[in-house]
């Protein structure tokens, strides 16, 4: 499978903020978000092919316990099942990043759902084409039904502007059986003003809407640096 990066860091979105990690970027996605922060694993992929024994290898020499395959979309490689089974067998903490568009039976501990909403399309002037496949492949209710069902899970929605709220009010319509409690909502920005102007409406929201802040730890601590 493709690799854009291997590197350590802390986890700096979610419910394990804070932990230190090995991230593996996988490289390649279907998806074209307008504001994709990974441009080198989407937009314009980078990286070299690894076998699973490679990655696991380059991974077990950080010598932490915790593992987040991220992207990209990790969930293109079918090389990701035995990459998984081989990184448990080793007695790591597997977090899953995926945008929720494809399934496959990996090996998870965390599956963390990021569904893209209308505000992620790529403009239509600007890139007709994966205008159009993005909006064909971005919402893919069956997949998110099941990994839902099959791990522990959280769903995390990057939000930009105010009305985004009503659009994952009615995304979660769709899904009774989400948790509210597993839900978060994350402001779009890769620099710490943005992220802090969005704050100010974002977390009112969150707090009167029974749903999660998401802050951007690490776009805190280091910039939107790539490997860190
Ligand atoms: S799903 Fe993630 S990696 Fe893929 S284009 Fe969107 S933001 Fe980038």
């Amino acid at each position: 499978m493709r690799i854009a990066e291997i590197f350590q860091s802390i986890q700096g979105e979610g419910f394990l903020t804070g932990e230190p990690s090995v991230f593996v970027r996988t490289s390649g996605c279907p998806l074209r978000c307008r504001f994709c922060d990974t441009p080198y694993a989407a937009w314009k992929p980078e990286g070299e092919h690894l076998s699973v024994k490679e990655i696991a290898a380059r991974t077990a020499s950080f010598g932490l316990s915790h593992v987040v395959l991220t992207g990209g979309e990790p969930m293109i490689w079918k090389e990701l099942v035995p990459l998984t089974e081989e990184l448990k067998r080793l007695g790591r903490h597997l977090t899953i990043e995926t945008s929720g568009i494809r399934y496959l039976p990996v090996v998870c501990d965390l599956m963390s759902i990021s569904p893209k909403l209308s505000n992620s399309t790529p403009c239509a002037d600007q890139a007709p084409r994966w205008a159009r496949h993005h909006e064909r492949l971005r919402h893919a209710p069956e997949v998110v039904r099941r990994l839902v069902q099959e791990y522990p899970y959280q769903i995390k929605f990057v939000v930009d502007a105010p009305e985004d709220c009503l659009e994952v009010e009615q995304y979660l319509r769709q899904f009774p059986e989400i948790n509210r409690q597993r839900v978060l909502l994350m402001p779009q920005g890769t620099d710490r003003l943005s992220l802090a102007a969005k704050a100010q409406w974002l977390l009112p929201y969150c707090q009167q809407h029974g749903l999660h802040y998401c802050p951007r730890v690490h776009i805190e601590l280091f910039g939107n640096v790539r490997g860190k």
